[in-house]
C-alpha cells in the first residue's frame, strides 16, 4: 500500500489514478513508470538534473509540476550495463542467438513442418 501524494489516502502502489481524489499518479499506459510531482510552491525543474545540464526538451520545462523523466540533480545517474552481444560459453551463446532470432526459428520450424506434411501425403 502507498499514500496518495495529493489526498494522503491509502492507495494501491500500482494505481494509475487515485480512487479518492482522482489525481493522476502514473503516466498513462506505463503503470511501472513513476510520475514525479512537485510540491505546491515549487517546480520540479528547479531541482532536476536535465534542467541544470540543459538537455531537457520537454515542453513543460521550466514550469513542470509533474514529470515522468525528472531526475533529482543531487542523485548520480546510474547506467545499466548493456546486455552482452556474444558469450564465451557456447550454451549461453546458443541461448542468446535463439532469443535474438526467435522469429526466424519459428518460420524455419513452420517450413519444416509443412515439408514433413507434404512428404507424408
Ligand atoms: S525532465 Fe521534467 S522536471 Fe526535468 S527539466 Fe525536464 S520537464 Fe523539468
Ligand atoms: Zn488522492
Amino acid at each position: 500500500m502507498a499514500n496518495c501524494p495529493h489526498c494522503s489516502q491509502n492507495i494501491d502502489s500500482q494505481a494509475i489514478r487515485c480512487p479518492h481524489c482522482h489525481q493522476i499518479l502514473k503516466a498513462y499506459g506505463h503503470p511501472g513508470i513513476p510520475l514525479y510531482q512537485a510540491n505546491e510552491d515549487e517546480f520540479l525543474c528547479d531541482r532536476c538534473l536535465y534542467h541544470e545540464d540543459d538537455t531537457c526538451t520537454y515542453p513543460q520545462r521550466p514550469y513542470a509540476k509533474t514529470c515522468t523523466i525528472y531526475h533529482d540533480k543531487s542523485q548520480p545517474l546510474v547506467f545499466e550495463p548493456p546486455l552482452p552481444l556474444v558469450s564465451t560459453n557456447p550454451l549461453k551463446a546458443l541461448q542468446l542467438w535463439c532469443s535474438r532470432y526467435r522469429g526466424l526459428l519459428l518460420i524455419i520450424g513452420l517450413i519444416i513442418l509443412s515439408l514433413v506434411f507434404a512428404l507424408l501425403q
